[in-house]
């Protein structure tokens, strides 16, 4: 199955089943709420003219407005913005957020795109949306979006409605009404949770042999956060290939030489192993943080590891995760194990409303003591019904949503 969209309907429509939900909502469910499909001219700087495809999809809106991430890739596809979309709903009701999922984006290579091009194009974005506002639908970042894009969408944004309204657009600056703790909170909340899981499995965190694949703002911090965890990291990868060490990696050697040269390739303080056989590389906990679907029918046999812990969005086709259950090891799943930043966007809508800005202790504490409550909430539920972590999950989210479906009387 590597259809991103398919996977998840695999996961809901199991969790509905497991936990014996209404079949009106489960129907509900099984589509988005709205899918915008819209274009969005731009005036190059050499005086053409090129015309870009954009969407944004409001999954379901029962436990509050839509949120999250906006994605500038060139392969951006519909299906992948409405799994997104669904990932987004079920991570905040696991998480206690009442907010609904979102996400949207456009098909386009940033990096083709001057500086000039790329704030018109992201204007262009917003003013074509046509934003309902921040008790709607709040973009905020994704892969190829950021502080800079983050800011001219919140100022496109004020600029159409002539009003200040920092909460209306996420991941923002500080400096714009954004959170101290933003750009860490995915990847210490993976920490957190990794923690935990590692506790409840029996496995020692200190010493443990871990790889990780992608050394991005997630796989990059939580590599750093268990490398001062005392835990062995023996492997980590980029789009550019892999290193290894048996003896663990310098990571924050490795974060400088990324912060330098951008990607790992060219790091000479280790042995070069493929995004292939990392994957297959013996260890203690395996940490995808990189794309989709990378532990799939074709190589989950081949996986050696205690535990699974998925950073990235969607890392594991649910083919992968019944040979990965076969073989004893445990997938900690994204909508939990990730959820940190979501958790963390919460509160820079909190921020944004009250005008009252938080200290990065504040921010830790909360985050801590929320995500680790959406993972005992889910692992009680998997517990209840004899099920993986990863359906443990979606059964809190959708029995919540469930609930204020019906309550609302939408079915
Ligand atoms: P990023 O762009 O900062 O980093 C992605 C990393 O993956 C880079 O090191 C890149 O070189 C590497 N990569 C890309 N394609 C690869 C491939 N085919 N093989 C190996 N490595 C590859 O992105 P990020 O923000 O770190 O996000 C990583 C993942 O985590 C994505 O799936 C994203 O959806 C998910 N996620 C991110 C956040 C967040 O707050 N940033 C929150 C939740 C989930």
């Amino acid at each position: 199955m590597d259809n991103v969209f398919e996977s998840a309907m695999d996961s809901l429509q199991k969790a509905g089943k497991i936990a014996d939900v209404n079949p009106k909502v489960m129907e509900y469910l099984s589509r988005p709420k709205r899918i915008i499909d819209f274009s969005i001219s731009l005036k190059m700087d050499d005086g053409s003219f090129k015309l870009f495809t954009a969407y944004r999809v409001h999954y379901n809106d029962a436990l509050g407005p839509t949120r999250d991430g906006t994605r500038f890739v060139p392969n951006l596809e519909m299906d992948e913005v409405k799994a997104l979309a669904l990932f987004m709903t079920i991570k905040h009701a696991v998480s206690g957020v009442p907010a609904g999922g979102g996400k949207g984006g456009i098909k386009v290579d940033p990096s083709k795109l001057s500086e000039w091009e790329l704030e018109r194009l992201t204007r262009g974005f917003i003013r074509n949306l046509k934003p309902k506002g921040p008790n709607v639908d709040i973009p905020g970042a994704d892969i190829g979006t950021d502080y800079r894009t983050q800011s001219w969408m919140l100022d496109e944004y004020e600029q159409i409605t002539g009003e200040h309204n920092p909460h209306a657009i996420n991941d923002k600056p500080s400096i714009m009404g954004g959170t101290v703790g933003s750009a860490e909170a995915t990847g210490q909340g993976i920490f957190y949770v990794t923690k935990a899981a590692c506790k409840d499995e029996g496995i020692e965190l200190k010493g443990a042999e871990v790889v990780v694949q992608g050394f991005g703002q997630v796989g990059a911090t939580i590599s750093r956060y268990l490398y001062d965890a005392g835990a062995k990291v023996t492997a980590v990868s980029d789009i550019s290939g892999g290193f290894y060490n048996k003896d663990g990696l310098d990571i924050p050697k490795m974060q400088e030489y990324v912060k330098e040269n951008r990607v790992l390739e060219g790091y000479k303080e280790a042995e070069e192993i493929s995004n292939k056989d990392i994957l297959e590389t013996k260890c203690d906990l395996l940490i995808p943080a990189a794309v989709q679907n990378v532990i799939n029918k074709d190589n989950a046999d081949n996986i050696k590891t205690e535990m699974v812990v998925e950073a990235a969005n969607g890392p594991t086709t649910p083919e992968a995760e019944e040979i990965l259950n076969s073989k004893g090891i445990k997938v900690i799943p994204d909508v939990v194990a990730n959820a940190g930043g979501a958790i963390v966007c919460h509160y820079e809508r909190i921020q944004g409303i009250t005008d009252d800005y938080w200290d990065m202790d504040e921010v830790e504490k909360r985050l801590k003591k929320q995500i680790l409550n959406a993972y005992t909430q889910a692992r009680a539920a998997e517990e209840k019904y004899d099920t993986t972590p990863r359906i443990g999950a979606w059964i809190v989210a959708v029995e919540k949503i469930a609930h204020a479906v019906e309550m609302r009387g939408w079915v």
